[in-house]
C-alpha cells in the first residue's frame, strides 16, 4: 500500500487556510488566503477548491490522496453539512457548504465545526497525546467561546452535529449578557476576548485598555478594576466547568485561544470556586495542577498545547479518522 497524505481546509471569517499533511510528519504546505466574504460565498468555495486542487496535484512523489477535510465556523448541521446562520459567515445561513465544496472539486470531502477539530487535533497530537488521554473538552477563549468534545478518540457530535457547544451553557442567571445565540448569561459572554473587553467598559464606562492583552498588562501591573475583569473570568470558567465536570466526569478540560495569555490572572479564582463548587472535582483534585506525570482518576485543567495551528490540523487529521459513528440517533 503506498504511503499517503490529507489536506486539510481552515475556513474563517477572516482568514483561508489550506494544508497538506502526514500523518506523523506535520504539514507539507500550507496555502493562505484572506477569506473574501464580500465575493460571496461562491467565489470563498471557488478559491478554496482552487487551493485544494492545487495541493492535490502536487502529489508528493507516490503519495495518495487519502481524502479532504474541512472546519468550518457553526452552527453545522451534520451530516449533510449545512451551515445555520453562522454569525462569523454572515449571510451563509443555509448554505450547503458540504455539497459546494464537492461539486466544484468533483469528490467526497468531510466536514466538521472549527471547534470540533481543534479538540480533535488537542487530543491525537496535543495535551491528549503528550499524556495518553483519549478523552477530553477543550474550550477555545478567542473571539467567542468554542468548544469540542472527544469521547475515546471520537468527536462527539450529537445527533445533528452540534453537540459539545459549552460556550453557549449559561454561567449567569435570565439577568446575563444577551448573547448572539439568543440566550442570555452564557459563558461566551464572560470568558471571550470580547466579554473581557466588554466587562472593562461596563466596570470604568470608558475602559483605558484596547485590546484583552493591554488590559492584562494593565491588571499585572496594579490596576484592580482590570484585575476584577480577569477574576470574572475565572468566576465564570468555574460554574461552566463545575456543570462539564460533574456532568462528564472526563480527565482532561483544556483551555485555548487569545485569552489563557492571562492564564495567570484568571485561574487562581478559577480554581478556587471550582474547588467549592463541583464535588466531582474536589474529589478528583490532582495535587500536582500541572503534572509531569498524569495520574489516572484526576481531573486536570491545563492550557491546551497547539495554538492557531489545531483547526488546520484537525481538518487534516479528519479524513485519516476511523468512522466510528459517535452519533447517536442513527445507525452507522
Ligand atoms: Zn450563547
Amino acid at each position: 500500500m503506498s504511503e499517503t497524505y490529507s489536506i486539510g481546509v481552515d475556513l474563517g471569517g477572516t482568514n483561508l487556510r489550506i494544508a497538506s499533511y502526514v500523518d506523523g510528519i506535520e504539514f507539507l504546505d500550507i496555502i493562505r488566503v484572506q477569506t473574501h466574504l464580500a465575493e460571496g460565498r461562491d467565489q470563498v468555495v471557488r478559491n478554496m477548491c482552487e487551493a485544494i486542487d492545487a495541493l492535490a496535484a502536487r502529489k508528493y512523489g507516490s503519495r495518495r490522496l487519502a481524502g479532504i477535510g474541512i472546519g468550518t465556523p457553526g452552527p453545522l448541521e451534520l451530516p449533510n453539512g449545512i451551515l445555520r446562520n453562522p454569525p462569523n459567515l454572515p449571510g451563509w445561513d443555509g448554505f450547503n457548504l458540504r455539497l459546494a465544496v464537492e461539486a466544484t472539486l468533483g469528490r467526497a470531502v468531510e466536514i466538521e465545526s472549527d471547534a470540533n477539530v481543534a479538540a480533535l487535533a488537542e487530543q491525537k497530537l496535543g495535551a491528549g497525546r503528550t499524556h495518553g488521554i483519549d478523552s477530553l473538552c477543550v474550550l477555545t477563549l478567542g473571539t467567542g467561546v468554542g468548544s469540542g468534545l472527544i469521547f475515546n478518540g471520537q468527536i462527539w457530535h450529537g445527533a445533528t452535529g452540534m453537540g459539545g457547544e459549552a460556550g453557549h451553557v449559561i454561567v449567569q442567571d435570565a439577568n446575563g449578557a444577551p448573547c448572539g445565540c439568543g440566550g442570555y448569561g452564557c459563558l461566551e459572554q464572560y470568558a471571550s476576548a470580547t466579554a473581557v473587553m466588554r466587562m472593562a467598559r461596563e466596570s470604568t464606562g470608558d475602559s483605558p485598555a484596547v485590546t484583552a492583552r493591554h488590559l492584562a498588562v494593565l491588571a499585572r501591573s496594579g490596576d484592580a478594576t482590570a484585575a476584577k475583569v480577569f477574576q470574572r473570568v475565572g468566576h465564570a470558567l468555574a460554574i461552566a466547568l463545575t456543570g462539564l465536570i460533574n456532568t462528564l466526569n472526563l480527565p482532561l478540560y483544556l483551555l485555548g485561544g487569545g485569552v489563557c495569555e492571562a492564564w495567570d490572572l484568571f485561574a487562581p479564582t478559577m480554581f478556587r470556586e471550582l474547588h467549592s463548587r463541583s464535588y466531582v472535582y474536589r474529589l478528583t483534585q490532582p495535587d500536582v495542577l500541572e503534572p509531569i506525570i498524569f495520574e489516572p482518576q484526576k481531573t486536570y485543567i491545563l492550557g491546551a498545547q497547539l495554538g492557531t495551528s489545531a483547526g488546520l490540523l484537525g481538518a487534516c487529521l479528519l479524513p485519516l479518522q476511523k468512522k466510528a459513528g459517535m452519533r447517536i440517533g442513527r445507525n452507522a
